[in-house]
């Protein structure tokens, strides 16, 4: 915001106190909305209690009392009645990946048993050609009538023709079939690679294969190609689907080339109803592109802006491949690093010193460490403001750990809807470990604005599911995982709002609702600071504004 800028809300703010203003006549103009008799939660300690405001163009004009608002009032100035309502700043989701789910080239099989996976992937090799991949994405381990995963025997007994590949919702395992080990030349007897593994049970493959094994598979055979127009239409639908949770912005954590053309695409044809903060992928061309074009993190407009570049140096926390210092319940396994200290240091100083700023994922304790290490050392001796360093994720904290990411300003990105959503997973943790991981608490406590993060598709994006998980820590069956890291609903509403916007820099643009700041807020038909928690994620987006336009209706 600029410094005249800053000067005009001040003397709006300060003139808001003072009844009577002609403000239609000042010279800015009516505003097209006001809005008025709400249960409004602004967000900004300096509009307690405010029950109206008013938008003119893409932002919030004023807020106060209804009387103090109404008086804005022009002609053709529209007034919603929000009388029994409640209304927020727009949620943010600081990670996500909007893109990752494509219906147009894979099975959803976000189904609850085996037998109607199989049915889904066999109706799947019947449109595709010989010798192309079949895939299936939104696999979820553990919700299956049966009580089992899904395994290589599953598929062959309904696909033998085509390679299989059926992606879990977490992106960091999938379950191939016999055809696509054998398209890979991998039998029982093959070792695993650096960084990744072919799971085993005496000696035969299983059929999971995790990291970087998993991605040893995008060399062999046909893969499906997406075009553009699919692409774009894809952003459009997802874009709507979050604005229907109350989504205002998100962020795709693993931007590559085609998606960047995909959410320019949908933005120029006024079909993308989401703010997008892009954080490339490191291995891809755009990052490549965007340092030989000095398109540096920060770069781009309130719509879609640049951010830090994205790393992975570990597994997943759902799908148990995260790498600790203590192993998983009842094994030996301490999941899987997929970079070595030497290569997140070479990360660390190459994203430096081309501008951009970083956000690598590490889930376990053992990871973020290694990160951390590389966060003080390009620190030492750091000119100029704090470049605020993300861990995506960090799930599995100490206190020493969170004692360097306060001193260093790092900002952690743990899970939001994980608590309630994945409970299963959560028994190969076991409930000590559980009170230091998704350490909302912790992180307040210590003074850290930890950001709000679905990691969509592997997680719910649905911020009032989050608020939910995130002040009962209660999954569906009722277990509680990890008590100890409770937060109140209005620290979580916090953590989706504010939060969300200082992890991306934009603190003086959204996340409230205050004078000057985007008119992005959402209507909702209950208070879900003043409701049963449990009940949270039941409450009804009534409507989802973005920069004072309507993006959901319900
Ligand atoms: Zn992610």
């Amino acid at each position: 915001m600029d410094k005249h800028r800053r000067k005009t809300l001040k003397a709006l703010s300060a003139a808001l106190t003072l009844p009577g203003i002609a403000w239609s006549k000042s010279g800015l103009g009516s505003p097209q909305t006001i809005v008025t008799g709400a249960n409004l939660h602004t967000m900004d300690p300096l509009y307690r209690g405010a029950t109206a405001f008013a938008v003119r163009g893409d932002r919030i004009l004023a807020v106060g009392s209804d009387s103090e608002v109404l008086n804005l009032k022009g002609i053709g100035t529209k007034v919603i009645d929000a009388r029994e309502k409640t209304i927020t700043p727009g949620f943010i989701d600081s990670h996500s990946h909007p893109t990752m789910a494509n219906e147009a080239v894979s099975a959803n099989v976000n189904v609850r048993s085996i037998s109607k996976v199989q049915q889904l992937l066999a109706k799947q090799a019947d449109k595709t050609p010989p010798g192309h991949w079949v895939l299936g994405h939104m696999y979820d381990d553990t919700k299956f009538e049966e009580g089992r995963a899904l395994n290589r025997q599953d598929i062959d007994d309904v696909v033998r023709s085509h390679p299989v590949m059926v992606r879990h919702r977490g992106g960091h395992t999938a379950v191939v079939n016999s055809k696509a080990f054998e398209a890979l030349g991998v039998n029982g007897n093959t070792p695993d690679p650096e960084g990744g593994r072919f799971f085993r049970e005496k000696g035969q493959l299983t059929g999971k294969v995790a990291e970087h094994a998993m991605d040893q598979f995008r060399g062999v055979g046909q893969w499906p190609v997406i075009d553009r127009q699919t692409m774009r239409d894809n952003v459009h639908l997802t874009s709507n689907r979050m604005a229907a949770a109350g989504l205002t912005s998100t962020t795709d954590a693993a931007g590559q080339t085609q998606s960047w053309q995909a959410y320019t695409d949908a933005l120029s044809a006024g079909i993308m109803n989401f703010r997008l903060s892009f954080m490339p992928r490191a291995a891809s061309d755009i990052y490549q592109t965007m340092k030989t074009a000095n398109m540096r993190s920060g770069f781009g407009n309130n719509m879609l802006r640049v951010g830090a570049v994205k790393f992975v140096a570990d597994g997943s926390a759902s799908e148990r491949t995260m790498r600790m210092s203590t192993p998983f319940e009842g094994t030996d396994d301490y999941g899987i690093a997929t970079m070595s200290q030497e290569e997140i240091y070479s990360a660390v100083d190459e994203a430096v010193s081309n501008g951009f700023r970083i956000g690598i994922h590490a889930n376990g304790d053992v990871t973020i460490d290694r990160v951390l290490k590389a966060y003080e050392r390009a620190l030492t001796n750091w000119q100029g403001p704090n470049p605020r360093f993300r861990i995506e994720h960090c799930s599995l904290v100490n206190e020493d750990l969170i004692k360097r990411i306060k001193s260093t300003g790092t900002i952690p990105t743990p899970f939001y809807t994980y608590a309630h959503y994945h409970g299963n997973k959560w028994l190969d943790y076991g409930k000590p470990r559980m009170e230091w991981m998704f350490a909302h608490r912790s992180f307040l406590d210590a003074g850290i604005p930890v950001a709000p993060a679905s990691d969509y598709t592997p997680g719910p994006y649905e911020p009032l599911m989050a608020i939910q998980s995130m002040v009962t820590r209660k999954d569906s069956k009722g277990r509680v995982w990890g008590p100890s890291q409770r937060i109140t609903a209005e620290e979580a509403l916090k953590i989706c709002t504010v939060n969300g916007a200082y992890a991306s820099f934009e603190e003086h643009e959204k996340g409230s609702l205050t004078p000057g700041k985007l008119a992005d807020f959402v209507m909702l038909d209950e208070d879900p600071l003043n409701t049963d928690p449990d009940g949270i994620k039941d409450i009804t987006v009534l409507g989802t504004w973005l920069g004072g336009k309507q993006t959901h209706r319900a």
